[in-house]
């Protein structure tokens, strides 16, 4: 069984076997893998052969990782040896050509939602902190930002503190089978109220009003949680759900240079840490590059915080730490970077800072795969703005796949598990009159912001020209890209399912009778292709103080990251079940703390 090959002859089979991986979707990158060195050759032979062994196939397969017929070969043994471009760091640029060093106590990286909380919380308690981001200026996307007892919600006579919240953390919590770092979920519930209180104080020190969204019913309690994502919005700019959050980041940006006189540096890349003592000590500077290309060097007496955000428009990162995503997304997510990516749907940040962590020893989250945001699945009339359509739902086969009564994240995974990942919604015009107004999204428990619901008839209206419809079931389902045979099926379905209602008991799915409805003519439809991808989670190993950590859990001593990069906060998926979580919690709350902390230190 045993080969032998000369470490030419090796690396040209195993370029071609990266090649052939490649092209059957097996490597997604091939470009970033790097043949281990230590397996190409023995001795001090350049031209050695790999050694003759009697070992078993399996184990002669890790010594001779190309196979007779060229292809670059992975087991169990060698898998890991492999080494993404994403691993491999920088040279160093010389002494000379940094053309300025700036040092303070606190050097914080990346102007989002995340870093400017740390430095206003930090700033307000008197720390000396200096920013510098790659970005033009202060950004951030969307505005939900989840709260548990804020004063707000007391005022608005909404019950939720961390005794109510028990359940569906809970939930939250089994939905990521426990993978996530529950210590970090503590700090965040028990501080929840107060930073969200300062940031509602800080917004209203700056023109900016808060608003409550609307929370999330299901009729089994499962997925239930109350009004608490809130959002800030002004009179030019009253949708705060969807554009509250880069008027929030601008606001946290005044606040720093204007009450605090604090700096923020733009258009400033940083390009690689320094830990001393041969990257063994403290990290205690970090080296960017400005717009002119030159070099500047932060030195950070206590600390250098990373708030780069996510790894999403990195192929190669996506591709080793979340694959199931990447494989789906992969065509939609931009390959050239942009760090002012706002609301963005392919990709946001190229994971500079968690590249940067790995060069100087930080492990990866423990949690695998990193959890991508997704949302989507099946449209139509929304008993809750996040949800699923919770009436019929059919695949491109007119067969039902699921109970459709879940939100728009799970609905999303569910769609894309599908043929040709696509699934129809199927309705009829009663379907408007089973509750008395529709919430758009963008709707909020305070009527002054100007975003109102709809009257049933108003929906319908919006119907007509949003989805497919006609007077008779079999007109309808002709509009649907599907098979004779598969429309005939799909038409059956809808007559079982209208069954199904009349009775009172859905017999496949068992949808809970409450909000089991028959179809009734005219008739409407949607089709839903593919799912929408927002950001993906996590990045560096990080404990509950926001330390990121070697592969020991050991803090390295100066380094601090925060926001969606923080390690192991989500598991599986970010399921929007407490929407609003990531500004919530790892860019609000554990970032207002993390501000605290550093101005102790
Ligand atoms: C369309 C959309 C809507 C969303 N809506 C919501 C919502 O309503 N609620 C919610 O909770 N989440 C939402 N999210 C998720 C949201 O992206 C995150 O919650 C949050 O914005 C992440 O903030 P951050 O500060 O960690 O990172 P970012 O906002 O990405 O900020 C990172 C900053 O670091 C800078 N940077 C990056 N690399 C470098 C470098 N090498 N050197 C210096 N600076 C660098 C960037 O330029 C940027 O300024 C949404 C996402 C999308 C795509």
């Amino acid at each position: 069984m045993s080969k032998s090959l000369s470490r030419r002859e090796f690396l040209k089979g195993a370029a071609a076997g990266a090649a052939g991986l490649c092209a059957s979707g097996f490597l997604s990158a091939c470009a970033d893998i790097n043949v281990p060195e230590a397996e190409s050759k023995t001795s001090d032979s350049t031209e050695t052969a790999v050694a003759e062994t009697t070992e078993s196939p399996e184990t002669t397969a890790a010594a001779a990782p190309v196979s007779n017929s060229g292809d670059y070969v992975l087991n169990a043994k060698n898998y890991n040896q492999t080494k993404w471009s994403f691993e491999i760091p920088p040279e160093p640029i010389p002494d000379s050509e940094i053309k300025e060093t700036i040092e303070h106590d606190i050097i914080i990286i990346g102007a989002g939602m995340a870093g400017l909380v740390t430095m206003c919380s930090a700033m307000e308690k008197g720390a000396d902190c200096y920013m510098f981001s790659a970005s033009t200026r202060p950004y951030s996307r969307g505005g939900s930002n989840h709260a548990i007892g804020s004063k707000y919600q007391k005022a608005k006579g909404v019950k939720y503190d961390p005794e109510i919240a028990r359940e569906i953390v809970k939930a939250e919590q089994t939905a990521g089978t426990y993978f996530m770092d529950k210590k970090k979920w503590e700090r965040w519930i028990n501080n929840s109220a107060e930073s969200i209180d300062w940031t509602i104080d800080k917004m209203a020190a700056k023109g900016l009003k808060a608003s409550l969204e609307p929370g999330y019913w299901d009729p089994d309690g499962t997925l239930t949680v109350p009004h608490a994502s809130h959002n800030f919005y002004n009179d030019e700019q009253p949708f705060g759900a969807l554009f509250g959050a880069p008027m929030q980041a601008q606001a946290y940006a005044d606040t720093i240079t204007d009450d605090y006189h604090g700096t923020i540096e733009y258009e400033t890349v940083a390009k690689y840490l320094i830990r001393e003592n041969n990257n063994t000590g403290r990290v205690s500077a970090v080296v960017a590059q400005r717009k002119d290309g030159s070099y500047v060097k932060y030195v950070g007496r206590k600390a250098i915080v990373m708030a780069t955000g996510d790894f999403s428009t990195n192929h190669d990162m996506m591709a080793k730490y979340s694959p199931w995503a990447y494989e789906i997304f992969k065509d939609q997510l931009k390959t050239e970077t942009n760090y002012d990516s706002g609301l963005d749907y392919d990709g946001l940040m190229p994971g500079d800072g968690q590249k940067m962590g790995l060069w100087v020893g930080a492990a990866w989250q423990k949690t695998f795969p990193n959890a991508p945001m997704i949302n989507g699945g099946v449209s139509g009339p929304a008993h809750a703005v996040i949800s699923n359509f919770w009436g019929l739902n059919v695949d491109i086969h007119g067969n039902r796949f699921q109970n459709e009564v879940t939100n728009f994240a799970y609905g999303a995974i569910s769609l894309l598990q599908l043929p040709e990942r696509t699934a129809y919604g199927i309705w009829g015009e009663n379907y408007a009159y089973t509750q008395k107004e529709w919430e758009p999204f963008g709707h909020c428990i305070d009527e002054e912001n100007g975003i109102k619901a709809y009257t049933p008839e108003e929906y319908i209206e919006q119907w007509k020209s949003r989805y497919m419809h006609s007077d008779t079931i079999e007109g309808l389902v002709d509009q649907f890209d599907m098979s004779e045979e598969d429309k005939k099926n799909c038409i059956e379905t809808i007559k079982r399912y209208d069954q199904y209602a009349r009775n009172g008991l859905d017999e496949e799915y068992h949808v809970n009778p409450d909000v089991l409805y028959p179809i009734e003519g005219p008739y409407y439809a949607s089709k839903n292709t593919g799912a929408t991808f927002l950001t993906v989670c996590g990045g560096l190993r990080t404990n509950e103080k926001m330390q990121v950590c070697d592969a020991n859990d050991k803090p390295i001593e100066g380094l601090y990251n925060t926001g969606i990069m923080t390690g192991d906060f989500y598991a599986n998926t970010y399921n929007f079940v407490m929407p609003g979580q990531n500004l919530g919690a790892v860019c609000g709350t554990l970032s207002y703390l993390l501000g605290r902390d550093l101005a102790e230190l």
